[in-house]
């Protein structure tokens, strides 16, 4: 599987990028336990070369990219950019404006209800088309 993208520099895999993907992985499994059947996604650690960029997605391989940048926030505020990606990731959720979750920007930072609650809407629409 490629997974490499050329906005994001992966990290080597070494103690310290495996406890960082643990705290992504964390919030992947949270989401499991509302919907089991959510896929398996790849996640990747890396560096941006562009500052602003939090995460990244590729729909075709169920790739998510989340950047030191990203990991250097708070439990809430990194929860809403895996979230995020994840949709981009699964169900190629497009940004939405009026999407406090799909939002291109982190403009709002959902607490864990919410963001279980808009993950919950997209992925049911993907999952509802036969
Ligand atoms: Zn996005």
């Amino acid at each position: 599987m490629k997974t490499k993208t050329k906005d994001i520099i992966n990290f080597d895999m070494n103690a310290e990028v495996y406890a960082l993907r643990r705290r992504v992985m964390q919030f992947i499994y949270e989401v499991k336990k509302t919907i089991p059947t959510l896929p398996r996604v790849e996640v990747r650690i890396g560096t941006s070369k562009k500052k602003e960029v939090l995460g990244q997605a590729r729909l075709s391989q169920r790739v998510i990219w989340i950047t030191d940048k990203a990991l250097d926030m708070n439990d809430d505020k990194l929860r809403n950019i895996v979230y995020h990606e994840l949709l981009h990731a699964i169900c190629g959720t497009e940004h939405d404006d009026e999407c406090p979750l799909m939002q291109p920007s982190l403009d709002t930072i959902l607490d864990k209800n919410g963001c279980l609650k808009y993950f919950t809407k997209h992925y049911q629409l993907i999952s509802d088309t036969p």
